[in-house]
């Protein structure tokens, strides 16, 4: 068919343009490291952030899913502002213990041990859990979903390759040791934290390389001692991915979502949550489950309130019999944000379902009865009109 053709062309393309966009960021931290070709600022570790701007633009141009929207524009503004920007313009420094005490830290500093920014990075995902850096806020993020984005399919979900998440504890286990060490006077400090940042830096970029064969978090999935570290307080903390179970129909659109490669279907009909040490807090299983299995759980939950008996008797006085409870379960989100008019909220649902209304609810939410009504309803207004 000539549109397919069109759009494995298309397709095509864009893997290409994204691919060179990842070599790009590598030969731009090779330069800065190895090589020295140039001192220009395109040339650096700042290439990897230009690349993530322009793909990110594009992502959001492109991005069907509105909560993914959000999550690349805001990760996409933080990567140029927080870690490219803001370092670039000003030479700050920032509080920190230990060895790394004023030194211009500012900018990737919240993936360094005992920095000011890494501490609130942790109450951060103890509060919020492992997106609050993982899906929001880490470059390496960025890359992997704007141009990563375009090999995400490929992410591989074997049961061997979920085994590997344990790999991350090699170099988890050499950071955790840093920050013992970067707060005593151990005289070999600079060695140790140098040869960390070196083995780091080599893997980082080399899995750029691999992204097309692996997928897109290949890194974050098997290597990254700092979203290690994120993810055991992932657990530790107020964050969870809460499922419904009951609901379940077991279609698998979770699991084929997850770009960690985490078993999410097994997981919530074994377990009925998604607790796990590598949910980087994507929502792509939540956003894309056709029952509403699944949702977030954190801190914020402890402060929102259920819709009062109140509300629940007046979306019950206007005439939604029945069909109340998945109403209120949709626009539960609408009625907690206590906009002036619970009613209003439920406008939509209701004009996009097939919920009909009765009288009192045409009237108020300005609903064409005619479109709207029960028909048991109609015909008793009917009735009544010729009575009259
Ligand atoms: S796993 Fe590591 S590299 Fe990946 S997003 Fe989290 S902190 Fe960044
Ligand atoms: S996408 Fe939703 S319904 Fe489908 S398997 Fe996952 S949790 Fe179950
Ligand atoms: S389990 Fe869901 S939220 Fe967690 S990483 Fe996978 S898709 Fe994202």
């Amino acid at each position: 068919m000539p549109g397919q053709k069109t759009y494995k062309f298309k397709g095509l393309t864009i893997k290409v343009l994204s691919y060179l966009g990842l070599v790009y960021a590598v030969i731009g931290w090779l330069n800065e490291v190895l090589f020295q070709w140039t001192s220009s600022p395109l040339l650096s570790h700042y290439s990897e952030y230009i690349a993530i701007g322009i793909f990110g633009i594009y992502r959001v141009a492109v991005e069907k899913n509105p909560y993914t929207k959000k999550k690349i524009a805001v990760l996409t503004a933080m990567v140029l502002g927080f870690w490219a920007l803001l370092p670039y313009l000003f030479s700050l420094t920032e509080p920190a213990l230990g060895y790394y005490s004023g030194k211009a830290i500012w900018g990737r500093s919240l993936h360094v041990p005992m920095t000011l920014t890494f501490f609130v990075s942790i109450l951060l995902v103890l509060l919020f859990g492992r997106r609050a850096v993982c899906s929001w806020n880490c470059p390496c993020v960025g890359t992997r979903d704007t141009m990563g984005a375009a090999f995400r399919k490929k992410t591989i979900k074997s049961e061997k390759a979920w085994k590997f998440r344990h790999l991350k504890w090699m170099l988890t286990s050499f950071y955790f040791a840093l920050f013992v060490v970067v707060l005593l006077p151990f005289p070999k400090a600079k060695l140790l934290v140098d040869v960390f940042s070196g083995i780091v830096g080599v893997i980082y970029f080399a899995s750029f390389l691999f992204i097309p064969l692996t997928g897109n978090r290949n890194w974050c999935r098997w290597l990254c001692p700092y979203g290690q570290t994120f993810g055991v307080l992932n657990k530790a903390g107020f964050y969870k991915i809460k499922a419904d179970k009951e609901k379940c129909i077991s279609c698998g659109k979770c699991t084929k979502e997850c770009d960690m490669g985490i078993p999410v279907q097994h997981l919530v009909e074994t377990k009925g949550e998604v607790n796990v040490s590598d949910c980087v807090g994507c929502g792509r299983c939540i956003t894309n489950c056709p029952k509403e299995v699944l949702s977030f759980s954190d801190v914020r939950n402890l402060f929102k309130r259920t819709p009062s008996s109140v509300e629940y008797g007046r979306l019950k006085d206007v005439g939604l019999q029945g069909k109340e409870f998945n109403v209120i379960t949709s626009s539960t989100q609408k009625i907690e944000n206590r906009k002036p008019s619970i009613l209003e909220h439920f406008k939509d649902d209701l004009i996009n379902s097939s919920l009909e209304a009765n009288q009192s609810t045409c009237e108020l939410l300005d609903l064409n009865p005619e479109e709207n009504m029960k028909q048991g309803e109609k015909e008793h207004v009917e009735s009544q009109i010729f009575s009259q």
